[in-house]
C-alpha cells in the first residue's frame, strides 16, 4: 500500500508544524554537553527560543528556567539517564511577553555515542495545571473563612513534625475554641455568627507570626501550628491572641467574643494523634476553668 492509496494523507513535513507542542530530540554527553538535535512542531511554545542555536547548545532553554525549575529538570533527565527510563516532568518557562507557561515533557531514552539520547513530545499544559492548582485550593481551603481547612492543616503538622524530629527543633500547636458561640448564635442569628467566624479568621493570622499557619478544624473549632516555638513562647502567644480577640470589637460587642485555647509541644518521635490529645486536653482544661483562658500540658 502506498501513501497514493490514501490521499488525504499528508507527509510528516506537513503534519509536524501543525501539531500543538514540540516532537525533539535531546542529547546529553557524559561530559554534561545538552543540545536539541531534532526539535519541531507547532503551537507557540518555544517561539522566543532559537531553535538552530539549541541544535548546538541546549543552554538557551535551560537558562530560561529559574527557582527550582533547574534543579528539577536536571534531576529529572539524570535519574532517566541513570536507569535508562522514560523522562516525564513537568516545568515553568517564563516567557517574555506573558506570564510563565508549564510544560509536561515525556521522552524515551537510548544509549547513544558518548552519552544518552532521548526522544519525545513537550506540550503547553498552562490550562491543565492551573485547574489542577484551583482544584487543589478548593481541597484545602475552608470555603466560609478561606481558611486552610483540616486535611491541609494535617499535611503541614506532620511535614513539620518530620522537620523538627530530624533538626530537634521546637514546634508547637494550639487548639483554639470560641466560648459560648452557640449563646451568640442564638442570640444574634447564624448570619451574624458566621460574620464572626470570618472576622475571627481574618484577626488571628493578623495576630499570628507569617510562618505560623491557622487552620479552621470545623465549626467554630481552629488550630494554630507554631514552627520553631517552644511551649512556653507558644503559651506566651496564644495569651496575647487572646486578649487581643477579648478587646477586639466583631459587631456583636467588646468582650462577647472569647477564645479558649488549649497548648502543648511536640515530643520528637510521638505519633500526632498523642500531640492532638494533649492539645484537647489542655483545651478542656481552659474550657473547665472559666473560659477565656490559656491552658498547656507539659
Ligand atoms: P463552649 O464554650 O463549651 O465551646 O460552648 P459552645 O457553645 O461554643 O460550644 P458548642 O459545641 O455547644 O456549640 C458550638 C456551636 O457552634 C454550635 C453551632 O451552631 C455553632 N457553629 C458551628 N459551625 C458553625 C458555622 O459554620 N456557623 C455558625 N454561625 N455557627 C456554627
Ligand atoms: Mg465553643
Ligand atoms: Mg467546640
Amino acid at each position: 500500500m502506498s501513501v497514493n492509496d490514501h490521499p488525504e494523507r499528508l507527509s510528516a513535513n506537513i503534519i509536524i508544524p501543525m501539531i500543538p507542542g514540540v516532537i525533539f530530540q535531546f542529547y546529553s554527553s557524559t561530559s554534561g554537553h545538552m543540545k536539541f538535535p531534532y526539535l519541531e512542531g507547532g503551537g507557540d511554545l518555544l517561539n522566543h527560543i532559537d531553535r538552530i542555536q539549541l541544535a548546538n547548545d541546549a543552554g538557551e532553554l535551560l537558562e530560561y528556567l529559574t527557582g527550582c525549575e533547574f534543579p528539577k529538570v536536571m534531576s529529572a533527565i539524570e535519574r532517566s539517564a541513570r536507569w535508562m527510563k522514560p523522562l516525564t516532568t513537568r516545568f515553568k518557562l517564563p516567557t517574555p511577553n506573558e506570564k510563565s507557561r508549564w510544560i509536561a515533557v515525556c521522552a524515551n531514552p537510548e544509549a547513544a555515542v558518548n552519552g544518552v539520547r532521548w526522544t519525545g513530545v513537550m506540550m503547553d499544559i498552562t490550562e491543565q495545571v492551573f485547574e489542577e492548582q484551583r482544584l487543589r485550593k478548593l481541597c484545602d481551603t475552608d470555603t466560609l473563612t478561606g481558611l486552610p481547612n483540616r486535611r491541609k492543616l494535617m499535611m503541614h503538622l506532620s511535614h513539620l513534625a518530620s522537620l523538627s524530629a530530624r533538626h530537634c527543633t521546637p514546634l508547637s500547636i494550639m487548639m483554639i475554641d470560641i466560648d459560648h458561640f452557640k449563646l451568640l448564635n442564638d442570640r444574634w442569628g447564624h448570619l451574624k455568627g458566621d460574620s464572626v467566624l470570618k472576622q475571627l479568621a481574618t484577626e488571628m493570622t493578623r495576630l499570628l507570626r507569617c510562618e505560623d499557619m491557622v487552620a479552621r478544624l470545623g465549626g467554630e473549632e481552629f488550630m494554630a501550628v507554631l514552627p520553631l516555638t517552644p511551649l512556653q513562647q507558644c503559651h506566651k502567644l496564644a495569651d496575647r491572641l487572646r486578649e487581643a480577640i477579648s478587646q477586639h470589637d466583631f459587631g456583636v460587642g467588646v468582650g462577647e467574643v472569647t477564645l479558649s485555647i488549649g497548648v502543648a509541644e511536640y515530643r520528637y518521635g510521638e505519633p500526632l494523634t498523642s500531640l492532638i490529645e494533649r492539645t484537647d486536653k489542655a483545651l478542656y482544661s481552659a474550657k473547665d476553668v472559666g473560659r477565656d483562658c490559656v491552658c498547656l500540658l507539659s
